[in-house]
């Protein structure tokens, strides 16, 4: 479903990226952890089209994404965008947009970007805050809501798309530590019903263990273990994963 395949990338000096190959599978969940720094965030914002390798291939569902040898992606936009469309993130700080209802946030983009109609897009809305536990708040602005219902409003919008793939970029992060509970339990529910491809990055590696089919540790820029949260997080190979797993657990 996701595939890289010799992807740099540098801000100036600074090489984020070195000729990363990574493969992820249909319906695959998998948990990218690590260092500060070490470029695990490029990663999904170059899936979403908010960076632009340097270096490489990127594919998604069987489809280009970027190719830098032959400028795809920059040169199409169109056609980029279609691809990108199969993909929906949910950031650390929820990026809602304040002067919406909690409904019309979820609605935008299906009614303008797919064409859907209001009713069909408004019903689904319902569907989806329901089952984030939100149908009480649909008429409520985002600040009038707490860190947690934001970011649960901020996964409904992302499935509102039914994306293929769902990005988490450490969606956590910014929350008070009695939120951190009710977002983490709607993305396990994601993870354990439904069909998605889900690639995670975190630094909550209790829930990577428990999620995750996969998980990937990353150093500077590149991916120096991997395999199943058992052999990760309960026998680490690789000396820099042990003592970064020492550090946070
Ligand atoms: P991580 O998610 O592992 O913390 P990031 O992918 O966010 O790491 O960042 C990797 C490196 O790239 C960091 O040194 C960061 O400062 C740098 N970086 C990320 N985005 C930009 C940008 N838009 N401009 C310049 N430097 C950036």
């Amino acid at each position: 479903m996701i595939s890289f395949a010799g992807v740099g990338k540098s801000f100036g000096d600074n090489h984020v990226l070195r000729e990363l190959d990574l493969d992820v599978a249909a319906g695959e969940k998998v948990s990218i952890i690590g260092p500060s720094g070490s470029g695990k965030t490029t990663i999904l914002r170059l899936l979403m089209t908010l960076e632009q390798p340097d270096s490489g291939l990127v594919e998604v569902d069987g489809e280009l994404l970027w190719d830098c040898r032959n400028d795809v992606g920059a040169a199409d936009t169109r056609r980029q965008a279609a691809v990108r469309r199969k993909i929906g993130m949910v950031f650390q700080h929820f990026n809602l947009f304040p002067h919406m209802t909690v409904l019309n946030n979820v609605t935008l983009s299906p009614i303008q970007v797919l064409g859907m109609p209001r009713e069909e897009a408004e019903q689904r809305a319902v569907d989806l805050l329901q089952m984030v536990g939100l149908e009480k708040h649909l008429g409520h602005k985002p600040g009038q809501l707490s860190g947690g219902q934001q970011q649960r409003v901020a996964i409904a919008r992302a499935l509102a798309m039914r994306p293929k793939v769902m990005l988490f970029d450490e969606v956590t992060s910014a929350l008070d530590p009695e939120l951190i509970g009710e977002v983490l339990a709607v993305i396990r529910d994601l993870a354990h019903t439904t069909a998605m491809t889900m690639l995670l990055v975190t630094h909550e590696m209790r829930f990577a263990e428990e999620i995750s089919d996969r998980v990937l540790m990353f150093d500077s820029g590149a991916v120096i273990e991997s395999g199943p949260p058992s052999t990760i997080f309960e026998n680490p190979q690789h000396e820099r994963t042990q003592r970064f797993l020492k550090a946070v657990l």
